[in-house]
């Protein structure tokens, strides 16, 4: 009896259906509490090749609903793409999983992406998402977008030059900061798993053929108040640069040197030279600064004024600074120019 034999049964994929996710490649942009469900759906299924990208790492605060991680990820500091890799790879060893440690921005978002047959959009930010749809929509790859915060969130496949893209549905992106997140208002695991189970079956349907399956538009959820919807959205918009010009505004921009990291008080920095650091090094140097966790990713410092976690390509996360200046101020103390 196959592994897979009951998602075989069920007749819309069938044998057929199967073969084809073993051939597929899917990309999971954001390993947090939706990039997790994704991801080990993916990988039950039975996909042949996924690719985890997250830039962040694991936190005691991301248990309660990061469903791959564990209190020793946390307690060791692990890069989120790196505890999900070993993880995955514990569920289903016929699945190659690959974790990446990168923040996805126009100039990496096209090489990550790379031959994929689907992204899914474990993201927690729209300065992402814009880019990826524009990614997505220039190289023709199936996206599925998924959001959620408190207890609603919604999920939308998108098929690029068949249906509404991202742009369409929600205009030009929202301005960083504009709206309810995780961090500001909250969320309930619950609706983490309705929202990534949307995305995962229309997922399953891109991947074994049954396009036609999709659903019609934009589904939303509340699983405080009981309510489910699905906007039927059919049309993509005639305004929309990125669909009817091919005007790929947001893959294209030059990747800003700072992001304030929605609603959390964290800014990430992106890496100045681009040279590798040499984080052992830079741990002994920052002992005396403060609480000092280091493994073979990433050095965290701990100091009175703010938490500094340096990446091994120089990438650095400032938290308990609100804005880029003192994130920047921070880390030219703590780690150089
Ligand atoms: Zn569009």
């Amino acid at each position: 009896m196959s592994r897979y034999s009951r998602q075989e049964l069920f007749a819309p994929i069938g044998r057929a259906g199967q073969e084809r996710l073993r051939g597929a490649r899917v990309v999971v942009i954001g390993c947090g509490a939706l990039g997790s469900a994704l991801a080990e759906a993916m990988v039950r299924a039975g996909v042949g090749r996924l690719t985890v990208v997250d830039r962040d790492l694991v936190e005691s605060s991301n248990l309660q609903r990061q469903s791959l991680f564990a209190e020793e990820d946390a307690a060791r500091a692990r890069p989120k793409a790196v505890a999900a890799e070993a993880r995955l790879r514990n569920v289903n060893s016929d699945v190659e999983v690959q974790g990446i440690v990168a923040d996805v921005d126009a100039a990496t978002a096209a090489g990550l992406v790379g031959d994929a047959d689907l992204v899914l959009d474990g993201t927690d930010n729209f300065e992402t998402r814009y880019i990826v749809n524009d990614v997505c929509l220039r190289g023709a790859v199936p996206w599925v977008y998924g959001a959620c915060v408190a207890a609603h969130g919604t999920a939308l496949a998108i098929r690029p030059g068949k249906t509404p893209c991202l742009r369409c549905v929600l205009g030009e992106r929202p301005a960083a900061g504009s709206g309810e997140t995780c961090d500001t208002v909250g969320v309930v695991a619950p609706i983490v798993q309705v929202v990534a189970g949307v995305q995962a079956a229309e997922a399953l349907k891109l991947l074994t053929g049954n396009d036609a399956a999709l659903l019609p538009g934009l589904f939303t959820a509340d699983v405080w108040t009981g309510t489910f919807q699905v906007m039927d959205l059919s049309e993509r918009e005639p305004w929309c640069p990125s669909c009817a010009q091919r005007r790929y505004d947001y893959a294209t921009a030059d990747p800003p040197a700072s992001s304030v990291l929605c609603g959390r008080e964290a800014v990430q920095l992106r890496a100045g030279s681009g040279t590798a650091l040499d984080l052992r090094a830079l741990a002994a140097r920052l002992r005396a600064a403060g609480e000092v966790m280091e493994n073979e990713h990433l050095v965290r410092l701990r100091a009175p004024e703010a938490e500094l976690v340096v990446f091994a390509d120089g990438r650095a996360i400032v938290r308990g600074v609100a804005d880029a200046a003192r994130a920047r101020s921070v880390y030219a103390r703590y780690v150089g120019v």
